[in-house]
């Protein structure tokens, strides 16, 4: 781990698994109360001089954090794949992209406004860094999730704690390494740990803002928590992402893009496609180009030449998705599964398809986070929209069809902070990213996200 730039291991430890051959990849840090308080009290203390330090410079940190990460993207990569399963190429991908978003934050500003009353009283509307933040992110994208916060927390002056999942800590641990020369003590400590580890952190008192990604359940217990000190909050939570497929889409040129939406990752994405509804005029064509293309990307280790999805990353994951499928099959509904062997070892489901469910079973009310997706055949555009908005998330969706303005016109329906047409999720630095309803509260990225990471503050001068 990385506390107040020096590098600690624990007493305690625990073993990371390879989703892909269910082996020990290695041992990680379970840091203990102690070490948790000395992390906070280190970014305490770096706090006032990080916040006096040039914008510029700051900036300028997170550039030379970005050249770190891709000198090192071989060795990041390979470890990524090791403890999360993505196949190599995404790894990469992911890495890359870290690199990218590190820069991209590097040019936000927050520049400070200056507004005049009538009776001409000036006021300065500044944005002033928090203190410490707390960020805890999930297995799906440990690396991305993470530097989404860091950047933003860092160039606005502010010092981390960073938690990352305990299910793929090591990848993020490396990278708190490679950064130690590059950042002053405690501005960026990494700790790692099991289940007590981040209820500690989100009621830590030396703690001014949790920014969390996860699951809808614990942004709650996160909320509560941080309730006590009534710290800032950003929480990222899980998603339902309606598709809606229109009758005039060109089954030929989304049906890849479509696929894609919902089982990149191994479907293991806040933002992936979880309930398709299909127009009747093309259901039968695209369930069959879909199946076509769930056959031709069996799920392979992510270190197998040409894998294109690897395993579910963790046990309790495999378990639900299979569990999911299941109630699919006990009821009677129709899987798409396509034929093949799977490896025996390692936690692999090939990506399937429920055809027609009813729409209250729990396949399309909860949210799977894995390789299967129930497509949902619908005729009335007004009755499809209300399907997509009967959920108590609102994270993405998606529109399809050749007609872009009447797709738009469907976007604008929809409860959703994101919404993509005739895409898949892409999540671009540029776009404020968050969820309506019960799927988050506030937004990470761009200027919007970079303000989560400060206090205004008003200057207000006399007339
Ligand atoms: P999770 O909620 O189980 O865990 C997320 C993180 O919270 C982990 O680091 C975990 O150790 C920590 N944690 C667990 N209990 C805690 C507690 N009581 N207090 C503080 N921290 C605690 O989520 P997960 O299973 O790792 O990730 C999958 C979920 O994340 C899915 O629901 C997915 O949709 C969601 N997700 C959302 C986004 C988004 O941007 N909205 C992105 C990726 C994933």
């Amino acid at each position: 781990m990385s506390i107040d730039g020096t590098l600690v291991g624990s007493a305690q430890e625990f073993a990371v698994i390879n989703p892909a051959t269910e082996e020990t990849v290695a041992r990680a840090p379970d840091a203990s109360e102690a070490q948790l308080d000395e992390a906070v009290n280190a970014a305490r203390s770096a706090f006032p001089a990080w916040r006096e330090m040039a914008w510029s410079d700051r900036a300028n940190a997170l550039r030379a954090m970005a050249e770190r990460v891709l000198a090192h993207q071989d060795v990041l990569s390979d470890l990524l794949t090791q403890e999360q399963g993505k196949p190599l190429r995404d790894a990469r991908g992911e890495i890359i992209r870290s690199a990218e978003w590190l820069n991209e934050t590097a040019s936000l500003s927050a520049t400070e406004e200056q507004r005049i009353s009538a009776a001409g009283r000036i006021h300065q509307v500044r944005h002033v860094p928090l203190g410490v933040i707390g960020a805890i992110s999930p297995w799906n994208f440990p690396v991305s999730l993470a530097i989404w916060k860091i950047a933003p927390a860092l160039l606005t002056g502010n010092t981390v704690v960073l938690k990352p999942s305990p299910y793929t800590p090591l990848t993020v641990l490396k990278i708190g390494e490679l950064f130690l020369d590059l950042l002053p003590p405690g501005v960026l400590n990494v700790i790692t740990g099991g289940d007590a580890l981040g209820p500690l952190l989100t009621q830590h008192p030396g703690v001014d803002k949790i920014a969390f990604t996860g699951s809808t359940a614990t942004g709650r217990a996160v909320m509560r928590s941080a309730s006590a000190t009534l710290k800032r909050l950003t929480l990222e939570l899980g998603g339902n992402d309606p598709a809606i497929v229109l009758p005039d889409a060109d089954v030929d040129v989304i049906a890849s893009k479509l696929f894609w939406a919902a089982f990149r990752n191994a479907g293991q994405v806040c933002v992936a496609s979880k309930r398709i509804y299909v127009h009747e005029a093309i259901y039968d064509q695209l369930i069959q180009a879909l199946s076509k293309l769930a056959q031709e990307n069996l799920p392979k280790p992510g270190h197998a030449e040409n894998a294109t999805i690897g395993p579910v990353q963790n046990k309790a994951q495999f378990e639900r998705v299979r569990t999911l499928i299941e109630s699919v099959r006990t009821a009677g509904g129709r899987l798409i599964e396509p034929a093949g062997v799977l490896p025996q070892t390692g936690y692999f489901i090939a990506p399937t398809l429920v055809d027609n469910p009813p729409e209250d079973w729990p396949i399309v009310q909860e949210e799977p986070f894995g390789p299967v997706v129930p497509l949902l055949r619908y005729s009335d555009i007004d009755d499809a929209i209300t399907r997509a908005n009967a959920s108590p998330y609102g994270l993405g969706a998606s529109v399809w069809g050749t007609d872009t303005d009447a797709a738009t016109e469907v976007a604008a329906r929809l409860e959703a902070g994101t919404v993509w047409i005739n895409s898949g999720a892409a999540i671009d630095p540029v776009a404020p990213f968050g969820g309506h309803k019960q799927s988050g509260l506030g937004v990470e990225n761009a200027r919007e996200g970079l303000l989560e990471y400060t206090n205004i503050q008003v200057i207000a001068h006399s007339a």
